[in-house]
């Protein structure tokens, strides 16, 4: 059944599970060479609470699996996938991936081996280096054994109560709990959320993703890249919000991303050797594996009504060259936000994408309406037959097609 994995599942119960936790005292900085994996490929559980612990993900793997949020495209799929093949370590061939379809930040890997990756997250990359650090990094939690660990760790720390209220799911594989349906399936992502790595933890998928990108010939900086694109996305996206939206699910909600860790990520990129491999930093093949669907991904962001957020997003990615694409959601972001003004900083945006050779037809269609709004009729005329000439197909084209002939 495809309908069971809800969106509020997913967003609920891997939003919360990595990288969360990072409170706490600060650790040591722990070298990436020091990093060693702890399993090898085809690894299984031999002690029982982990058999247990794996039963539950094995559930878990079979809904996603189902799951309508998936992303249907195989080139892409097999894009992260052979991406994930190159740097995760040891065991990454018994790895899967599901790309699902949600436009927040964030990855999560579970215990047995299979890999969440939400789109929001191709959507913020600037290149195929980044994408690796975050794949990496996962991958990282899966080699150093990171959820049985804390399991453990917890298990070792916590009173009666708190073991019952998360060992009905996680770990207590005996009992058992049926993920038949959706409402299950929350309470389950709700004990995911308790499950948090610690700090320590965090710290080694760090410098296990260090290693592990290093040697696969990747610029080891775009990991601390990333993590200062979710600071300033962060920080963009509360300087311009009124009400605080509802995102404890994303990464960078759930992720303080503590300055230590970024000092820390920083030191230990310039342990490993900087790569100067064709690898190094993958942009062209980035984009080409993209391509089909950065229109789309860039349009769920955009309707997510956080402007900070998605113009810090769009402005990040422009940092390697404006587009028709990017000029035209940046005009979008105003035009959905429509407070005053931000009729005519949309209007300067259709206006700029239409200058690229690549702007999508939509960015013709409304800089068209824009002109004609301010009387410019010729040039709203002009704009208009070439949206119609670009999407003639599209569903507002019979409408166009109509006006303009008036
Ligand atoms: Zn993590």
């Amino acid at each position: 059944m495809t309908d069971l994995l809800t969106r509020r599942a997913l967003l609920g119960g891997f939003g919360c599970a990595c990288c969360a936790g990072l409170a706490g005292v600060a650790e040591a900085r722990i070298s990436p060479h020091a990093m060693k994996p702890l399993i090898t490929s085809g690894y299984r559980p031999t002690e029982k609470d982990e058999q247990g612990l794996w039963q539950q993900y094995e559930r878990v793997e079979h809904e996603i699996a189902g799951s309508n949020l998936l992303v249907q495209d195989k080139a892409l799929t097999s894009y992260v996938g052979e991406l994930t093949e190159r740097v995760g370590g040891p065991a990454a061939k018994d790895l899967r991936i599901y790309l699902a379809h949600i436009p927040e930040f964030n990855a999560f890997m579970a215990p047995t081996g299979f890999m969440v990756v939400f789109t929001g997250l191709l959507t913020r990359m600037r290149d195929e280096a980044q994408l690796a650090g975050v794949i990496a990094h996962e991958a990282g939690h899966f080699l150093r054994r990171h959820h049985i660990r804390g399991w453990r760790d917890l298990r070792r720390k916590s009173d009666v109560l708190s073991i019952l209220a998360m060992g009905a799911g996680v770990g207590g594989g005996a009992a058992g709990v049926y993920l038949g349906d959706a409402v299950r399936l929350a309470e389950m992502g709700t004990i995911l959320s308790l499950f948090s790595y610690s700090r320590e933890l965090e710290a080694e998928a760090d410098a296990m993703g260090l290693k592990l990108i290093s040697e696969a010939a990747y610029d080891p900086l775009a990991m601390p890249e990333t993590w200062q694109q979710l600071i300033e996305e962060v920080e963009a996206s509360a300087r311009m919000r009124k009400k605080r939206p509802h995102r404890g699910y994303s990464l960078f909600a759930t992720h303080p991303a503590p300055a230590s860790r970024m000092t820390d990520l920083r030191a230990s990129s310039r342990e490993v050797t900087a790569a100067s491999g064709p690898q190094a930093r993958g942009r062209d093949r980035f984009l080409k594996a993209i391509a089909a669907h950065r229109s789309g991904f860039l349009d769920d962001q955009v309707k997510l009504n956080d402007p900070g957020a998605s113009l810090y997003i769009i402005e990040n990615l422009a940092k390697d060259g404006w587009n028709g694409l990017l000029r035209f959601y940046e005009a979008e972001v105003w035009r959905l936000r429509g407070e005053k003004g931000d009729d005519l900083r949309a209007a300067q945006g259709y206006a700029a994408a239409v200058a690229y050779p690549d702007a999508p037809p939509e960015a013709w269609r409304n800089h068209g309406y824009a002109v004609q709004k301010a009387g410019r009729r010729e040039e709203a005329k002009a704009a208009l037959s070439r949206y119609l000439a670009l999407a003639p197909k599209a569903t507002d084209a019979p409408m166009i097609r109509f006006s303009l002939a008036q």
